[in-house]
C-alpha cells in the first residue's frame, strides 16, 4: 500500500528540518517495507512571494488529497509588515481550517537523557507524559466578529470573540477521552468557567459526554490559570489535559519547555474520520521558523522526526515503526549526542544532518 504525503517545509529552519524527515523518511522506505508517494509545495512567506498568497489553492488541493501533511514551520521578520490575510501563519491557519483539523495532540514526554536539561528539578521532570490534546478549529482565534475599527471619537477598538458550539466541544472532548483510554485512563479538562460563558457551557458539556459515555475514564475540571501553575509544580497528575484554542496553545508551549527544548517537541492535527475510514492529518513540530539560526545547519530535527512517527503511528497505523524511531532517538541522546539547543557539558555537539545520521545509525543498529 503506497501512503501519499505532502511535505510542506515552509520557511526559516523549517526547509533544513524537513530535508532531515526526508532522509529518515527514504530509510523507512528501504527497510520497512513502507511505500510512500512524496509531495512538496510551498507555504507560508515562501509562497507568498512565490504565488501572491500564504495558501495557494493549488498547494491546498494536495494537501486535501494527500493521507497526510508533513508541515515544517512558516514566518520570519521578513513578512512581519504584511496585512493579517497575507501573513505567513495563515497559510497554516487556512491548511487546519480548509481540512477541519479541529484536534491538536502535543505530547510533552522528558526522554531520560534529558532530564536534567530542564528548567526544572530533574525529580520533577523525570517520567514526564503528558498529551495535551487543545481544540483547533474554534474559538478566539476564527470568532467573529473580529477585527480593528476606528470608532467616532477616532479611537480604535480592537475585537476577538470567543464562541464554540456544543458540538465543537463534544468532539475534542471525545477524542481526548478515547486517547485517555489508550493511556492512563485520565483526563483533566482546562476552562476559565469562573469568568467566561464559554468556559461554562465547555465545563458542562464535557461532564456530560463523560457521564454518558466515558464513566471508566477518570474526568478532573481544571482552571487553566491554575493548570500552567500545576504544570511546574505537580505536573505527574496529568495525564491527558484537554483545553480550548487559546487556552491550548499557551498551555502546550509551557509544557514545551518543561522537556528542555521546542526543539523535540512533535504535534499532530487530525480531522473527523469520514466513512471510508479516511482522516486528514498534518503533523509538525511545534516550533516555528527560528529565523535567528535559520541557514546555519543548528536546527534540532528531532521534533520534525518524533511528528513523523506520530504520522506513521496515527495516519499509516504502523505503531511499531513510529516506536522505532522513537526509541533510536532515545538512544542517540543516551550515547550523548546533543544538537546546540539541548547542549549540555561533556555531551557531543552536533549539527541539524550529523544528529540525523546518528539516528539513521541507531536505527540500523536496531534494525539489525
Ligand atoms: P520559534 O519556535 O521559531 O523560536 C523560538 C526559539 O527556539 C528561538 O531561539 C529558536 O532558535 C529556538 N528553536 C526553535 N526551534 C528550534 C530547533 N528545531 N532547534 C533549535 N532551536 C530551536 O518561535 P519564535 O521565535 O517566536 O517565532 C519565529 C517565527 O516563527 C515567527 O515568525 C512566528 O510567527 C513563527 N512561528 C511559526 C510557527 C509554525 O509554523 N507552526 C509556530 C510558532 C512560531
Amino acid at each position: 500500500m503506497t501512503h501519499s504525503l505532502l511535505l510542506l517545509p515552509g520557511d526559516g529552519i523549517g526547509p533544513e528540518v524537513m530535508a532531515e524527515t526526508r532522509r529518515v523518511l527514504a530509510w523507512f522506505t528501504q527497510n520497512r517495507n513502507l511505500a510512500f508517494a512524496v509531495e512538496e509545495d510551498l507555504v507560508g512567506g515562501i509562497a507568498y512571494e512565490t504565488h501572491g498568497t500564504p495558501a495557494p489553492d493549488a498547494m491546498m488541493a494536495k494537501a486535501l488529497a494527500a493521507d497526510a501533511v508533513l508541515f515544517g514551520a512558516v514566518g520570519g521578520p521578513r513578512w512581519d509588515k504584511l496585512p493579517f490575510r497575507d501573513k505567513p501563519e495563515q497559510g497554516l491557519l487556512r491548511l487546519r481550517k480548509d481540512l477541519g483539523l479541529f484536534a491538536n495532540l502535543r505530547p510533552a514526554l522528558c526522554f531520560e537523557a534529558l532530564k536534567d536539561a530542564s528548567t526544572l528539578k530533574p525529580e520533577i521532570v523525570a517520567g514526564l507524559d503528558i498529551l495535551i490534546v487543545r481544540e483547533l478549529t474554534g474559538g478566539v482565534y476564527f470568532g467573529e466578529p473580529r477585527g480593528i475599527e476606528t470608532l467616532a471619537d477616532g479611537s480604535r477598538r480592537g475585537v476577538d470573540t470567543q464562541v464554540y458550539t456544543s458540538g465543537e466541544i463534544r468532539r475534542i472532548a471525545r477524542v481526548a477521552f478515547e486517547l485517555a483510554r489508550l493511556r492512563g485512563r485520565r483526563v483533566a479538562s482546562a476552562e476559565k468557567s469562573n469568568v467566561m460563558h464559554t468556559s461554562v457551557l465547555w465545563r458542562e458539556e464535557v461532564q456530560a459526554l463523560h457521564d454518558a459515555e466515558f464513566p471508566d475514564v477518570q474526568l478532573t475540571h481544571i482552571l487553566a490559570d491554575n493548570c500552567a501553575m500545576q504544570l511546574v509544580r505537580n505536573l505527574r497528575q496529568f495525564d491527558v489535559i484537554v483545553t480550548d484554542n487559546l487556552f491550548g496553545d499557551l498551555l502546550s508551549d509551557e509544557a514545551a519547555q518543561l522537556t528542555g527544548s521546542i526543539g523535540m517537541l512533535p504535534s499532530a492535527s487530525l480531522g473527523a474520520r469520514d466513512a471510508a475510514g479516511r482522516q486528514p492529518a498534518l503533523y509538525e513540530p511545534i516550533h516555528g521558523s527560528a529565523p535567528d539560526i535559520a541557514g546555519q545547519g543548528l536546527a534540532n530535527p528531532i521534533a520534525g522526526l518524533l511528528s513523523f512517527a506520530m504520522c506513521l503511528r496515527y495516519s499509516f497505523g504502523r505503531a511499531e515503526d513510529a516506536a522505532l524511531l522513537e526509541r533510536a532517538v532515545e538512544r542517540v541522546l543516551a550515547e550523548g549526542y546533543r544538537t546546540a539547543d539541548i547542549a549540555q557539558p561533556g555531551m557531543t555537539k552536533l549539527g541539524t544532518a550529523a544528529m540525523t545520521s546518528a539516528i539513521l545509525k541507531a536505527l540500523d543498529k536496531l534494525a539489525a
